[in-house]
């Protein structure tokens, strides 16, 4: 199935298919899969960020995008379908870290933009040397958990991705979404952050249950084991 919505759609900008109940998200020509493992097409050929390995494909540099090193790729590899990211996409990124998985979607959005926001000061460091090559990466040290702290710097988006790992993580990505109009949301939800005494199953279904009402229509929601324990991918889309 994957192969063959790749085929037929890889011309438009976001693709949006529904096979039964799923929906289905795809990019046009920037992610390919390589024995069932994702990689992106470099938008900063000749580096890795995180010692990534770089693969030569048609004359084109692809980078290997590891599961076990971010969760977007987890994802990916888990079966998840819902990719809302192409060529243009604004995104703004909840958590960057030193920057691992914003690099590979910033490979994917080469002529959009991605909004880094990352509270740590010695990640935001690493972020910044990552960002220095990447023309449409902007670092910003700022906490997700108040959006107006940094609305000055990112425009509206399409996507907002989060990867924070504390508490509260559905308001957070529904907070943001609704600051920045943004129309699909991807959380990576730790359910140890939320509390470490509940079933993981209850915190997904919790996450779930809130962002419905908080006006999202779930797309997907999909356990990251064994790549990542007690963690889950939720996809979810605004319904305005
Ligand atoms: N997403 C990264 C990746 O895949 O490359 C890994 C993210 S790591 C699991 C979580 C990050 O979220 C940490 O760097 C942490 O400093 C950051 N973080 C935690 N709370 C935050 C907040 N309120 N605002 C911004 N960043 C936050």
């Amino acid at each position: 199935m994957r192969m063959n919505a790749w085929r037929i759609y890889q011309s438009a900008d976001v693709l949006s298919i529904t096979y039964a109940s799923l929906t289905v998200m795809r990019t046009a020509d920037r992610l390919r899969y390589v024995d069932g493992r994702p990689l992106t097409l470099s938008a900063d050929p000749g580096k890795r960020v995180y010692g990534e390995r770089l693969v030569n494909i048609d004359g084109l540099e692809y980078r290997e995008w590891s599961p076990n090193r971010s969760k977007l790729s987890a994802y990916l590899c888990s079966g998840g379908e819902c990719f809302p990211f192409n060529e243009k996409s604004s995104v703004l990124y909840l958590g960057a870290a030193s920057g691992t998985t914003a690099s590979h979607i910033s490979d994917v959005a080469v002529s959009g933009k991605v909004y880094c926001i990352e509270i740590s000061q010695r990640s935001f460091r690493d972020l910044v040397n990552v960002c220095e090559s990447r023309k449409n990466m902007m670092p910003i040290l700022g906490d997700a958990a108040v959006p107006e702290g940094y609305g000055f710097a990112a425009e509206n988006v399409d996507v907002v991705y989060q990867d924070v790992a504390q508490k509260g993580q559905a308001d957070m990505l529904a907070d943001n979404m609704e600051h920045f109009s943004a129309r699909y949301g991807m959380v990576a939800v730790k359910a140890r952050s939320e509390d470490v005494t509940a079933r993981p199953e209850r915190i997904f279904e919790k996450a779930k249950e809130r962002l419905t009402e908080r006006g999202m229509k779930i797309l997907d929601v999909r356990s990251l084991e064994p790549f990542e324990k007690a963690h889950a991918m939720i996809a979810v889309e605004a319904v305005r």
